[in-house]
């Protein structure tokens, strides 16, 4: 296989992302991250290497398989993985990227966080997006057993869920989507009846991501006379095997998708499976959207993981390729691509590496902090634009990857066609960039949020020692937020209907400023931090009028990696 990264090679995926690891450095304690950094340099390295061959093998040969009759001719539902998978699998959950955000580092003492998994999880994304979709559901699993579960189920499954290699992995899963909705989850229709302390599930779910894989799902029905729509969904826990073996439940068929072929989603039909409840009936759709919370957050690091690799392949091939007598990194609109790659990737990582640290606050692992009411609103704004935000960037990265290698961005020997069909599922699941807009606005009309967006967003500018040559674009800046402020008012006088039109356009427009105010709030630590937040604000708020010097021109030798 042809692979531009023996020319320009990239063997560690965390040693070749100084911006990664310096907010790593900023935001743990100094003996979790002196423990932390060795563990990212090992898996930094795995990603770059044998990882990343075999989800290039699972993506083209490898992928999962549907056996749905033994020799016999007797139903069986199980899937095939290949073995290179497997061993990724094994390698990914021993790092502890689920289990240490529920139990104990051994060396450390103490649990780990979100921002520790999520940069495990960031890695991951760089080479098999389609694994980290499993682990995204198996860390929404592993919260949902932890917060939810009674001790009964905890103790039996939870072990299992956040195995670290000491006992048997269960990955987890969850069924939400059903064929007449995903969006519409509240228009589900998957049934339970009681039967003793267990009840039977019985109907069929659409998308089904790592059935045949999970070793437990987590899966939304409602039970016999329960109200319609989402108030009446509760929430059960699924053991996989052992409904399987019984013949309570079967696979359809495998979904023939466009990207993440290592994950297997499938159709599933329950036929009195058995399911445990947890927590209280007709809660389960609000356990759900608080695992959903991590969801969309596992979607951005991906989504940034994506836009990473794609940044690193073009970035390599430029520095070898030579069209017309010159390298390419010597000609302008190539160092502008670039540039402008490299600042807004930094600037939307270090934004929602910010918006991790307030996750760990709200979901309580933050031990000096607790959030406020105003944080947690402020925290579902953050999920909603920023997910939307980095899954349209996901897209965009991996079109201007293939579009700098030419031909051979197009060609199934380069990774660049692979991160495109891979970022494409990122606006779809986690919810849609309509529903996400659809938050935002019931997030405006309950509790104000711009109010508190702009506030926040002030407040930080405020503490910031502006360097001087970033003074102009912070006012450009502050006059923006005064303008969000002003269309929202006249926004949320409109009919109901007619806001949502708008609904979309507010989210980017919250995106571009919080990213604008962290760029601020990190170009007062460093003289490159400085140069990467001139480039991103040029480019998202500058008039484009006619000029003779560039920021992302100037910056380029300084702010891309050519080494
Ligand atoms: C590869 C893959 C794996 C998946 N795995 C899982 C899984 O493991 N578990 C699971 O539960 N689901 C899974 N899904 C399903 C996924 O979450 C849904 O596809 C997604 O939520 C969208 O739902 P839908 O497909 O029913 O589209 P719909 O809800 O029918 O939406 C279609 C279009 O209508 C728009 N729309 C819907 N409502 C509105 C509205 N009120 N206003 C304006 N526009 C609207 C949407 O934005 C979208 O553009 C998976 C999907 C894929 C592609």
């Amino acid at each position: 296989m042809i692979d531009v990264r023996d020319k320009k090679n990239t063997e560690n995926f965390y040693t070749d992302d100084p911006n990664l690891r310096r907010l790593l450095k900023e935001s743990l304690p100094t003996d979790f991250f002196k423990w932390a950094d060795i563990e990212l340099k090992r898996y930094g390295e795995l990603c770059a290497g044998p990882i990343d061959e075999r989800a290039t093998h699972t993506d083209r040969e490898g992928e999962p398989k549907l056996i749905r009759y033994d020799k016999m001719g007797n139903e069986v539902s199980k899937v095939w993985l290949n073995e290179g998978y497997k061993q990724s699998v094994n390698d990914t959950y021993n790092t502890g990227v689920v289990g240490y955000v529920h139990k104990e580092i051994p060396s450390l003492g103490h649990k780990g966080n979100y921002v520790y998994s999520y940069a495990l999880k960031y890695l991951l994304s760089h080479s098999e997006p389609g694994l980290a979709c499993p682990v995204t559901l198996t860390k929404a699993t592993a919260y949902l057993i932890d917060h939810y579960a009674s001790d009964e189920l905890k103790e039996k499954y939870l072990p299992h869920v956040i195995s670290t290699g000491e006992t048997e992995l269960y990955e987890g899963a969850t069924f939400l989507t059903e064929r007449q909705g995903g969006s519409d989850v509240g228009a589900n229709e998957v049934s339970a009846v009681k039967s003793g302390n267990v009840y039977r599930i019985t109907g069929e779910k659409y998308f089904a991501s790592n059935a045949g894989a999970c070793g437990v799902a987590m899966v939304l029905a409602r039970v016999k006379g329960a109200e319609a729509g989402t108030k009446g969904l509760s929430l059960f826990l699924v053991p996989w095997e052992e409904n399987r073996a019984a013949g309570q439940l079967r696979i359809r068929r495998l979904k023939d998708k466009l990207g993440v072929r290592a994950v297997p989603s499938a159709e599933v039909e329950f036929e009195g499976a058995v399911g445990y409840l947890i927590g209280e009936e007709n809660r389960g759709f609000y356990y759900m959207i608080e695992a959903l919370n991590l969801s969309r957050i596992s979607n951005a690091v991906a989504s940034l993981g994506i836009m990473r690799r794609a940044y690193i392949e073009a970035r390599n091939y430029a520095m070898d390729r030579v069209a017309f007598g010159k390298n390419l990194t010597q000609y302008p609109m190539i160092q502008a691509t670039l540039s402008k790659m490299v600042a807004k990737q930094e600037v939307e990582m270090n934004a929602m590496f910010r918006v991790i640290e307030l996750m760990d606050k709200v979901m309580g692992l933050d031990t000096k902090h607790t959030a406020t009411e105003e944080e947690k609103v402020l925290f579902r704004l953050y999920v909603a634009v920023m997910k939307k935000e980095t899954a349209e960037q996901a897209v965009h990265f991996a079109h201007e990857a293939i579009e700098m290698h030419g031909g051979n961005g197009y060609i199934e020997d380069f990774v660049t066609p692979r991160l495109l069909r891979d970022a494409q599922v990122l606006t779809v699941w986690e919810g849609t960039a309509n529903i996400l807009g659809l938050e935002v606005l019931r997030l405006l009309n309950r509790y104000n949020v711009e109010k508190l967006f702009a506030s926040e967003m002030r407040e930080r500018l405020a503490q910031v020692n502006v360097p001087s040559e970033l003074v102009p674009l912070v006012s450009v800046l502050e006059n923006e937020l005064n303008d969000l402020l002003e269309r929202v008012r006249e926004i949320k006088k409109l009919p109901d209907d007619l806001q949502t039109y708008y609904s979309k356009d507010i989210a980017k427009w919250f995106a571009d400023i919080f990213e604008s105010v962290v760029a601020v709030e990190e170009a007062s630590k460093d003289e490159r931090m400085m140069k990467i937040a001139e480039v991103y604000l040029k480019n998202v708020w500058e008039e484009k009028s006619v000029q003779a010097k560039h920021a992302d021109i100037i910056h380029f030798k300084d702010i891309v990696d050519l080494k």
